[in-house]
C-alpha cells in the first residue's frame, strides 16, 4: 500500500483555502493509503509567533482535522516536533542541496520580503530540507497540497534522488497532488494574491474556517468582482468571479462546466448570495463538529500522542536505515 502525507503549519487560524489545498483531498483518499497527517509546528517557528498562540493553534488544527473527517483509526495524526527524526533527517538533507538553489526558492524569496529587515532567516532558508525530510522519512508517494507547494515537492524529489544516487535506493520519491479546482484560492478583496492564514484576523478577503458565519457571508457578498456582469470562469480576465466559482464548486462538488451553465444568467448579487449560502452551510457543519472536539483538550492531546507513537515506528526504522547507509552506525 502506498503512503500519503500532508501537513499544515500552526501559524494562524485555518482558512477555507487550507481546507481545499491540503485537507479535502487527504480526507477523501485516506482509506486508499497508509495515511499520515501532521501539524508542521517546527515549520511554523520560521516566523515568530507568540508561544501561547502556537499552542492554541495546534489544538485548533487538531480539532479542525477531526471535524473535517480525519479518521484516526486509519490515519496517524501527530505533531512534527513529537517525532524528532524529522529534524535528524532534515539536517542530513541539507547535505544534498546548495545555498544557490535554496536561495532561488520562490517561497523563500517572498517570505523573506515579509520578514523585512530581519537577519534571522536561516530557518526559512532551510525550510525545503525539513520539508523533504517530512515526506521522505515515511516513503510517502502521494502529497496532497495547494499549488504553492509544488516547488517544495519537486525539491524533495531532487534531494531524495541525489541521496539515492550516492547511497543506493533508500527513499521513494513523492508526487504532489494538487486539487483540480481550487489549487490556489485567492484573497476575496484582492484576487491577485493568494488567500493566506497569516492575514490579519479582520482581513475582509480571507475566509477563516472559524469565522462567525455572518462575517463569512459579508466577506463573500463584498468580494471583488469585475464590471462585465456575466458569471463564467476565466481565471486571467475574471479572477474575482473565477475564485468565487471555485469556492462554490468545491463545497457543492460541482465541476466548473456545471457552474458556468448553472449561473450563466445570474447577476453578480444573486450569484454571490448562492456562493455565500453554500459556503456558509458547508463551514457551519464543520464548525459544529469542531467545537465538540475542541471542548475536550485531553482527548485532542491523546490523539496527538497516539498519532506520534504510530508515526515514530516508521520514522525510527527509516532513520536507522539512513544512518546505516551513510555510515553513522557501527
Ligand atoms: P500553509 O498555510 O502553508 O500551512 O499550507 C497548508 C496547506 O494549505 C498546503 O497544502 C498549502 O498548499 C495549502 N494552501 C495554503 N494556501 C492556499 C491557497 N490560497 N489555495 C489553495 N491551497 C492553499
Amino acid at each position: 500500500m502506498k503512503t500519503m502525507i500532508t501537513g499544515v503549519r500552526p501559524t494562524g487560524s485555518i482558512t477555507l483555502a487550507n481546507y481545499i489545498g491540503g485537507i479535502k483531498g487527504f480526507v477523501e483518499q485516506q482509506y486508499k493509503y497508509n495515511s499520515l497527517i501532521f501539524i508542521a509546528d517546527i515549520h511554523g517557528l520560521t516566523t515568530y509567533i507568540n508561544p501561547k498562540e502556537i499552542r492554541n493553534n495546534i489544538l485548533d488544527i487538531t480539532a479542525m482535522y477531526m471535524a473535517c473527517g480525519i479518521d484516526i483509526k486509519n490515519t496517524a495524526l501527530f505533531m512534527q516536533s513529537d517525532v524528532l527524526e524529522h529534524c535528524n533527517l532534515g539536517f542530513l538533507m541539507s547535505f544534498q542541496c546548495s545555498v544557490g538553489e535554496l536561495s532561488r526558492m520562490t517561497q523563500f524569496k517572498s517570505k523573506k520580503q515579509q520578514l523585512g529587515k530581519s537577519e534571522k532567516d536561516m530557518g526559512l532558508f532551510i525550510y525545503p530540507t525539513l520539508m523533504a525530510a517530512d515526506i521522505l522519512l515515511y516513503d510517502a508517494e502521494i502529497v496532497p497540497v495547494g499549488a504553492d507547494q509544488r516547488q517544495h515537492i519537486e525539491k524533495t524529489r531532487d534531494f531524495g534522488e541525489r541521496f539515492n544516487n550516492i547511497y543506493g535506493n533508500t527513499f521513494k520519491l513523492p508526487e504532489y497532488q494538487i486539487p483540480k479546482i481550487g489549487a490556489k484560492i485567492m484573497n476575496l478583496q484582492d484576487p491577485t494574491i493568494k488567500m493566506s492564514k497569516s492575514a490579519p484576523k479582520d482581513d475582509k478577503g480571507t475566509i477563516f474556517m472559524l469565522d462567525d458565519i455572518e462575517i463569512t457571508r459579508k466577506k463573500i457578498m463584498s468580494a471583488c468582482t469585475d464590471s462585465e456582469g456575466k458569471v463564467y470562469y476565466d481565471e486571467n480576465n475574471k479572477p474575482g468571479i473565477s475564485n468565487l466559482i471555485s469556492l462554490v464548486c468545491v463545497v457543492n462538488n460541482m465541476t466548473i462546466e456545471e457552474a458556468n451553465e448553472k449561473y450563466k444568467d445570474y447577476n453578480y448579487k444573486d450569484f454571490k448570495i448562492e456562493v455565500a449560502d453554500s459556503v456558509c452551510k458547508f463551514i457551519k457543519d464543520i464548525q459544529d463538529k469542531f467545537y465538540q472536539y475542541r471542548n475536550d483538550e485531553k482527548h485532542l492531546k491523546e490523539i496527538l500522542t497516539n498519532g506520534a507513537n504510530k508515526a515514530r515506528v516508521y520514522a525510527s526504522k527509516k532513520m536507522e536505515i539512513v544512518k546505516e547507509k551513510v555510515g553513522l552506525s557501527i
